[in-house]
């Protein structure tokens, strides 16, 4: 029988991170956990309660809030405190407000305790900036998914332009490189390449190939554990 894994993807903005994740996960019947969403959600209500941007308000704020991810047929609901705010934590302030917030440590611990409760059986797959490197630093699978600045920037422009908004390419460009520059260089939990992760430049990759390249790593994996466990009589 198969082993219930946990899929660490980690990588910078745009790089493909949710889609391929969410994909994978519905291919191998996993649980997907967004866990940029859950730093948007605390930055979201911040903004909302004008909370001072420091480690206790931000922490107790991170600490107080409900925050669900629910599957839906095209993607995920995120409701805080019974609030459905997947659309409003997309919004421009909270992307341009999110990698201030998630330098604070209390938030990151209150966030990740609660991302280690959901991974607790494995059977998930979760994408952020620290799921490889502190999370989840036993993940099985671990991928770190990159691609080129210019790529990651169209991505982006193409997917708001599908849900009917204009985005300002220069802006958008700008934005990435400044939220990639605060994820990577703060002192807690910044972006890194795990140990023992795989990189996977997605540059000319399709969505198909990524999610291709996950599902031999995985398969890759099922197998050794099989003829181990064949061997050693676990
Ligand atoms: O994945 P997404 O781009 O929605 O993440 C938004 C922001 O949340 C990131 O730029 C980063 O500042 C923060 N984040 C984080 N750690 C994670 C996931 C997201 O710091 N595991």
């Amino acid at each position: 029988m198969s082993q219930r894994l946990t899929i660490a993807i980690d990588g910078p903005a745009g790089a493909g991170k949710s889609t391929t994740a969410r994909k994978v996960a519905e291919h191998l019947g996993y649980v997907y956990i967004d866990t940029g969403a859950m730093y948007r959600a605390v930055t979201l209500a911040a903004l909302q309660r004008d909370t001072t941007f420091e480690d206790v308000a931000l922490g107790e704020l991170a600490e107080s809030l409900d925050i669900r991810l629910e599957p839906t047929t095209d993607g995920q609901r995120v409701l805080v405190n019974g609030e459905d705010v997947t659309r409003a934590i997309r919004e421009a302030a909270v992307t341009s407000n999110v990698s201030q917030v998630s330098v604070f440590p209390r938030v990151r611990r209150a966030l990740v305790q609660r991302q280690r409760m959901l991974g607790l059986h494995g059977g998930v797959v979760m994408d952020g900036r620290d799921i490889g490197s502190v999370v989840f630093p036993h993940a099985e699978i671990k991928v770190f998914l990159v691609a080129d600045v210019d790529e990651r920037v169209r991505r982006r422009v193409i997917d708001a332009d599908q849900r009917g908004e204009h985005l300002d390419v220069e802006t958008v460009r700008r934005h990435i490189i400044e939220r990639d520059k605060l994820d990577s260089e703060r002192e807690v939990s910044p972006l890194i390449k795990p140990e023992g992760a795989v990189e996977i430049d997605t540059t000319h990759c399709t969505i198909d190939d990524q999610v291709q390249r996950i599902l031999e790593l995985v398969d890759g994996y099922q197998k050794t554990y099989s003829l181990v466990s064949a061997f050693t009589n676990i």
